[in-house]
C-alpha cells in the first residue's frame, strides 16, 4: 500500500495521556512482570493457589491487575473510567467478564446484566456499542452437542430454546435502544452454533443498519469465506453486515484439540498466512462498505493503520461511523489514543465484575502478555519511555 498513514502510534505523551503518574508506575511494574514468563507463571500460580485456598488477596488483585484491565465491579462503577477515556474521545464497551456459569438462573442472570449494559449505553455518549458471549448465556456442553448435530433430548432441546430467547432479547433491546451489540467468536468447536445464532439476529435486527456484528476470527482457514458468504446472504436479503474482525484467542488450545482428536487444525499453520487472512478481509470490508460495518478488533499497529490507509483511499473520512477501531482496555493505548486524537471512532472493551470473578478473564491477559506469548516488551517500553519523558519534562 503506497499511501502514507496519516496517523502515528509512537507518541507515548499521547497514549498515556490519561494516566496519572502514580497509574504509570502501577503499569510499569505489572508489565515488568508479566515480561518475565517465569516470574509471570509462578505470579499466576500464586494467584490461583490463593484463589482456591480462599486467601485473602483481593485486595491486592484489585489495586493491580484489576485496576489495570478493568473499569470496576459493577455497570456504576466504571463511570469513572468511561468519562476518563470518554475525555480523550475514548470510548468505552461494557464487557460483563463473570465466567464460568453454569446454571439456567445465572444465564438469565447474565442476560438482564447484559441488557443493563445496553440500557447504561443509551443514556451514555461513552458507550457507543454493547458485547457478549454466547457461552455467558448457555452451556458449553450444550453448545458442542448443537455442533455436533446429535439429537438433544426434550432437556437440551428447552434449554437450547432458552438460549436464543436470551440471545433475541438482548438483540431486540439493542435494537430497540439503537445501541449496536457484538457476539464475541469463541472456540471453533461451539463456532457453528454462535455463528448460526447471529445470522438469525442479523437477518431479523439490520434491516436499517448494523445492529448486531458478528466476529471473524482471521486466524481460521475458514473465516475469510465465512465473511464473504454472510456479505453475500446480507445482499440477498437486503439487510446489513456487522463484522467485527479479530485474529483469534484460542491459537493453542484449537491445535491441540487437534492433533489429540486427530482432525486438520482449523487454524492457519503460521503467522502470515493470518495476517494476509487478516488484510484481506478489512480490504473486503472496505470495498463493500455500503453494506458492511467493521471493528478492527487489534492490537497490532501495522492493521491499524493498513485499515486508516484504506479509508483514505476510499475518500472516507476519518470519522466516517462504518468503522470503528478497538483494543482491550490496559492495553495498546498508543493505537487507541492516537486514533482518537486523529478523528477515528474507538473504543476500548472496558471488562467489569466482581474481582473474584474477572479472575479468569485477568489470568489470560497475563498469560498472553508474557514477552513469549505477546507484545508486553513493546508495551513495558513505551511505558517506560513515556515515564522518562514525564521526569525530564519536569525537571526542566
Ligand atoms: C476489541 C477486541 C475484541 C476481541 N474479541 C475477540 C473475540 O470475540 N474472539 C476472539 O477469539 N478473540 C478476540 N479478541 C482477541 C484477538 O483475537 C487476538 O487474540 C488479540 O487481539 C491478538 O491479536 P492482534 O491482532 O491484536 O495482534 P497480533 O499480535 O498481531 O496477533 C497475535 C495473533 O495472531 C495469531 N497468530 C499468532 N501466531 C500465529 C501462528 N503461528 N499461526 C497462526 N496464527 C497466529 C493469533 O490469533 C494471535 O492471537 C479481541 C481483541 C480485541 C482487541
Amino acid at each position: 500500500m503506497d499511501t502514507k498513514p496519516n496517523v502515528s502510534f509512537e507518541d507515548t505523551e499521547v497514549a498515556f495521556r490519561y494516566k496519572s503518574n502514580a497509574a504509570m508506575s502501577k503499569a510499569n511494574f505489572i508489565f515488568s512482570v508479566v515480561n518475565h514468563p517465569w516470574i509471570s507463571a509462578f505470579a499466576t500460580g500464586c494467584v490461583r493457589l490463593a484463589l482456591k485456598l480462599r486467601l485473602p488477596v483481593e485486595g491486592i488483585i484489585r489495586r493491580t491487575v484489576f485496576d489495570h484491565f478493568c473499569g470496576g465491579e459493577s455497570i456504576e462503577t466504571t463511570a469513572k473510567v468511561t468519562n476518563q477515556l470518554g475525555h480523550f474521545g475514548v470510548k468505552s464497551i461494557l464487557d460483563y467478564s463473570v465466567e464460568g456459569e453454569k446454571t439456567e438462573e445465572g444465564f438469565d442472570g447474565a442476560m438482564e446484566e447484559i441488557i443493563r449494559t445496553i440500557e447504561k449505553a443509551r443514556t451514555s455518549g461513552n458507550i457507543p456499542f454493547s458485547v457478549f458471549k454466547v457461552t455467558g448465556l448457555a452451556s458449553t456442553d450444550l453448545l458442542e452437542k448443537v455442533q455436533s448435530k446429535k439429537p438433544l433430548d426434550g432437556i437440551e432441546q428447552t434449554a437450547f430454546n432458552k438460549v436464543r430467547f436470551r440471545v433475541d432479547r438482548i438483540c431486540g433491546k439493542a435494537h430497540e435502544l439503537n445501541i449496536p451489540v457484538l457476539i464475541d467468536a469463541e472456540e471453533s468447536w461451539i463456532q457453528d452454533p454462535i455463528d448460526a445464532l447471529a445470522y438469525e439476529m442479523i437477518g431479523k435486527y439490520n434491516k436499517e443498519r448494523a445492529i448486531v456484528f458478528n466476529t471473524y476470527q482471521l486466524y481460521r482457514t475458514a473465516s475469510l469465506k465465512n465473511l464473504k458468504d454472510a456479505f453475500h446472504n446480507a445482499s440477498m436479503h437486503n439487510y446489513f453486515l456487522g463484522a467485527k474482525l479479530v485474529r483469534g484467542a484460542y491459537m493453542e488450545k484449537e491445535r491441540h484439540r487437534a492433533e489429540e482428536l486427530g482432525y486438520e487444525s482449523p487454524i492457519y499453520p503460521d503467522k502470515d498466512s493470518t495476517d494476509e487472512a487478516f488484510n484481506q478481509a478489512l480490504i473486503f470490508c472496505m470495498d463493500n462498505k455500503q453494506r458492511i460495518s467493521v471493528m478492527c478488533g487489534s492490537h497490532n499497529d501495522y492493521s491499524n493503520y493498513f485499515l486508516t490507509v484504506l479509508m483514505e483511499k476510499h475518500s472516507m473520512k476519518n470519522e466516517d461511523s462504518r468503522v470503528w477501531f478497538a483494543q482491550l482496555y490496559g492495553m495498546s493505548d498508543n493505537i487507541s489514543f492516537s486514533l482518537a486524537k486523529a478523528g477515528y471512532h474507538v473504543a476500548k472493551y472496558l471488562p467489569y465484575g466482581p474481582v473474584r470473578s474477572v479472575m479468569p478473564y485477568l489470568l489470560r491477559r497475563a498469560e498472553e502478555n508474557t514477552s513469549v506469548a505477546g507484545q508486553s516488551s513493546r508495551e513495558l517500553m513505551m511505558i517506560r519511555q513515556e515515564i522518562k519523558r514525564r521526569k525530564n519534562h519536569n525537571s526542566r
